[in-house]
């Protein structure tokens, strides 16, 4: 093979087959019209011909995943995955936005609204606000289950605005948890008796017993979330009533912002890129993924420098000045994670309790098939 052919590439992945089919086995060709080699090679045999068997094999992928953590804050969460497979960082993904549970309203019992705000608009609105509720310490309410203290989260609002005051901001903060469930009476009792009213739940104990709920009390994740505005003489008095559910049957109960995920960038320079060529090449990449190096004598050539902040613009490529020394590549079994929690969980016990699921899933296939 001569020199300066495709065996020369930098970076180019060890293996036992040769660097260019290693190369289109391991990574994504981005070019500047379209990406090739955008499929992952799953065929147990499809590199039999060059005595090299294909088959997942259980002890090599033990071997090479692993996950590094590189952000962690309070609600979002970024990190690598590597070694896994595309089908499996995607079903985690899908788990993450459809099928962890949370605790949101899904009952709205209204009394008096004389705002401006439609009923059926202000319940869509109190529905998609995040509860800072453990969703683990819940069972689900089916239609036919009483609504009790281990299945509902009761919560009140009554707001009204006096007449001769300002407008007034109903935000999520004067949503009041009650631990006893509703205060609504569901039927008028007569006056001479002395029993409790009957109420829209039926809690037996109070849920501040339960659990933690006394030191950490329930209420919405963020406290400044705008539910209406009321004028002079307006008023609003309900009760909303929250179940654990799953994003699947409505987008309210998943417990993501948002769960995404990209293959890591790999930007290589396949020829020295020096002096004004290197500074011109600087400046064409909007997220500063090039540097200048000085290599002394006055002389200055580029490199690549921070390579996970290429977005894949192409930007680079897209004159033909530079076509033929840049390769975009990204990276087929390495997954830059990121998970935005709503606030009901951290992000770490999404993701931990998303592995618990695959594994039900596996378990459960395991069970059928045998
Ligand atoms: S593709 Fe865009 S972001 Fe990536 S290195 Fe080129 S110019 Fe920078």
């Amino acid at each position: 093979m001569e020199k300066g052919s495709v065996w020369d590439l930098p970076d180019v992945p060890e293996g036992q087959l040769p660097p260019h089919i290693q190369l289109q086995r391991t990574r994504v060709h981005c070019n500047s019209d379209a990406p090739t080699h955008t499929e992952n090679v799953q065929y147990s045999g499809a590199y039999s011909s060059l005595g090299v068997d294909n088959s997942l094999q259980l002890e090599q992928f033990r071997k090479n995943f692993r996950v590094d953590v590189i952000r962690l804050e309070k609600e979002e969460m970024e990190f690598d995955m590597v070694g896994i497979d595309p089908s499996l960082a995607n079903a985690f993904r899908r788990i993450l936005i459809a099928e962890l549970p949370t605790m949101a309203i899904e009952k709205v019992l209204i009394a008096n609204n004389t705002s401006v705000v439609q009923d059926e608009v202000l319940s869509h609105r109190l529905g998609l606000i995040p509860i800072n509720a453990d969703p683990r310490l819940f069972d689900y309410k089916s239609e036919n289950d009483d609504p009790k203290e281990n299945n509902t989260i009761v919560f009140k609002l009554h707001v009204r605005c006096e007449r001769g005051s300002p407008r007034i901001t109903v935000k999520s903060d004067e949503l009041k948890w009650l631990p006893n469930g509703s205060e609504f009476s569901l039927e008028t009792s007569a006056a001479n008796s002395t029993s409790k009213p009957k109420t829209y739940t039926s809690f037996h104990t109070s849920q501040e017993t339960l659990h933690d709920f006394s030191k950490k009390p329930i209420a919405p994740c963020h406290p400044d979330i705008i539910l209406a505005k009321l004028g002079p003489g307006q008023e609003i008095e309900l009760e909303a009533h929250a179940v654990k559910g799953m994003g699947k049957t409505h987008a309210k109960w998943s417990p993501v912002a948002t769960a995404w995920y990209r293959m890591l960038p790999e930007v290589v320079l396949l020829k020295e890129v020096e002096d004004e060529r290197a500074e011109k090449l600087v400046k064409t990449c909007p997220v500063n993924v090039f540097d200048i190096e000085d290599v002394g004598k006055g002389k200055k050539r580029a490199v690549v420098a921070r390579p996970r902040g290429c977005t894949l613009c192409r930007e680079c490529i897209r004159e033909d000045e530079f076509k033929q020394d840049i390769a975009l590549r990204r990276v087929k079994d390495h997954f830059i994670f990121t998970i935005e929690s709503t606030g009901a969980l951290p992000p770490e016990v999404l993701f931990t309790e998303a592995v618990k699921i695959l594994e039900d899933k596996c378990e459960r296939v395991i069970t059928e098939l045998s």
